[in-house]
């Protein structure tokens, strides 16, 4: 069986940058719905027709990944903006809200006056090398494709 629209496929991958460093490494496979935008554009495009046993190193670019590193989402906030009493530092993450909604942001550098925090993804802007292994295909359950994700077993949304 192959992987097309309306499948749930499972895959192992290890995930490295395009200098061959190790990023990511699946510990059990992942399982997703494949043509729901449920991963990254460029690696779901790639798995189209594989089967069990299939294997690839995949190259994926920021546009088809996790975006283009975006100037705008970086932004320096007045310290007094957050609780005296709060520790902030390089690292942290929190949730904010935006004119577009919540955003989860990353502190990069907290100086004596401002927080400087970074609204990307982390891996936006990288491109991504995927090795992937394809470990299982089946047919989506109508629930599946009416949620538009895969059920483990239980399911009580
Ligand atoms: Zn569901």
């Amino acid at each position: 069986m192959k992987i097309a629209l309306g499948s749930v496929a499972s895959f192992n991958y290890h995930l490295k940058d395009v200098d061959g460093n190790t990023i990511e490494k699946s510990e059990q496979p992942l399982e997703y719905l494949h043509g729901y935008n449920n991963i990254i554009p460029g690696l779901e495009n790639a798995l189209l027709n594989l089967q069990v046993g299939d294997a690839k190193s995949v190259t994926v670019q920021p546009e088809d990944g996790y975006g283009l590193l975006e100037e705008d989402l970086i932004s320096n906030v007045p310290k007094s903006n957050f609780p005296p009493d709060a520790e902030i530092v390089a690292g942290m993450q929190f949730q904010t809200m935006t004119e577009e909604g919540p955003l989860v942001v990353t502190v990069v550098e907290v100086t004596d006056t401002e927080v400087i925090v970074d609204g990307n993804h982390p891996m936006a802007g990288q491109t991504l090398v995927f090795d992937i292994e394809i470990t299982g295909v089946r047919q989506a359950t109508e629930q599946e494709l009416e949620h538009g994700h895969i059920h483990h077993g239980g399911h009580d949304h």
